[in-house]
């Protein structure tokens, strides 16, 4: 089987556990401290907050730009679950635009007409591991008074004219062990804003800045040092990692015949969380049960805009569609892409689809 995902665990990381548990700090410790600087660094901001993951990322990111009840957030129906249901947690509405066809990612053009009274955000999802255009939507924040969360989730190193995702706004990101790195779970805020900084540490820890005093309501959103000490050992193969997936996507852009593979834009460096596909004339669903048939794994992200999830439908009164969501939700599909591809697996997955499109 060709998995579609595959953790790359080495001995670093095992060592790095292993030294954790027999130093007696398991809980949020120094190796939180430093994989923050260390994510910092990569991103090139000032500072980096580690969380329990990348929804309780989002969760504090929305909390700490004091989001809340009758506020709306603009974001992409075309994405994880998390990403809106992020906002809703804090009590806000997550108001929904189109997708860029070419790009999967929010359409810019479509952004200022969405904006009402009550709008507070702009939720950018680098979705797939492609910078959404940064500088539009850092120009209509500016223009509104919004603050930018980006939901970087899906990005980690990635960037837009030379900038890494996460330092345009405030940067979410999850280390979930699908992503380009893992901490087996965690997350990460990224910020330049001393602020935010600081209001992202109180809110991860019961809003408690002097020991049992409890300034406002926050959580137990915490990193362990045992999940840091993965991270860490993890953040340092990342350039490695996204070398290795963006040398496949090349050999899939050069090989694939019948689909339509992905568009990076002119100054954007791809870092291919996802290698997503669109298939063309209907055949999505039976290219999935053929790759399948050859023990080639495969996946929609995602086949439900998250408008019409039951949730946001029943629960949520919403009741759109969106004609570009709807269709990329018809026709993606994602092809394995991880690093630990060989390139025979990759030359398996291209004679594949191109004997299923009869190309
Ligand atoms: C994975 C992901 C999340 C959530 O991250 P977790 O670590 O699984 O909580 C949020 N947004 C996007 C786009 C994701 O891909």
């Amino acid at each position: 089987m060709i998995s579609m995902a595959k953790p790359l665990m080495g001995e670093e990381e095992k060592q790095a556990v292993w030294e954790v548990l027999e130093s007696g700090v398991i809980a949020q410790g120094p190796r939180v401290k430093a994989f923050e600087e260390a994510f910092a660094a990569m991103c090139e901001t000032r500072f980096a907050i580690a969380t329990s993951s990348g929804t309780t990322a989002l969760h504090v990111a929305l909390l700490a730009h004091r989001i809340g009840p009758g506020d709306e957030v603009i974001t992409s129906p075309f994405t994880f679950i998390a990403s809106a249901n992020s906002v809703v947690y804090v009590g806000a509405r997550p108001v929904f635009v189109d997708i860029d066809p070419r790009t999967f990612n929010i359409d810019v053009r479509q952004i200022e007409a969405a904006i009402t009274p009550r709008t507070k955000a702009i939720l950018p999802v680098h979705l797939f591991g492609l910078s959404c255009d940064m500088e539009t939507i850092m120009e209509i924040a500016s223009k509104y008074n919004l603050a930018v969360i980006e939901d970087a989730c899906q990005s980690h190193g990635a960037t837009f004219k030379g900038y890494k995702v996460g330092s345009f706004g405030t940067g979410t990101f999850s280390l979930y062990p699908t992503k380009n790195i893992t901490s087996a779970e965690g997350g990460m805020i990224t910020t330049n804003e001393p602020a935010i900084d600081e209001a992202c540490r109180v809110i991860r820890n019961h809003g408690m800045r002097v020991r049992y005093y409890h300034d406002e309501l926050g959580y137990n959103f915490r990193m362990t040092d045992v999940h840091a000490a993965i991270g860490l050992a993890q953040i340092g193969k990342l350039d490695r990692f996204n070398a290795k997936r963006r040398q496949n996507a090349a050999f899939y852009d050069q090989n694939l015949k019948g689909v339509i593979t992905p568009f990076v834009p002119e100054g954007y460096e791809h870092v291919y969380h996802q290698y997503t596909v669109r298939v063309p004339d209907g055949k999505r669903d039976a290219l999935r049960d053929y790759l399948k048939s050859k023990d080639i794994g495969s996946e929609v992200y995602y086949p439900v805009p998250i408008y019409r999830q039951k949730l946001y439908v029943n629960e949520l009164g919403y009741n759109m569609q969106l004609p570009e969501t709807e269709r990329a939700a018809a026709e993606v599909l994602s092809l394995p892409i991880h690093p630990a591809l060989t390139q025979q697996d990759l030359e398996a997955v291209v004679s594949a689809v191109n004997t299923f499109m009869g190309v």
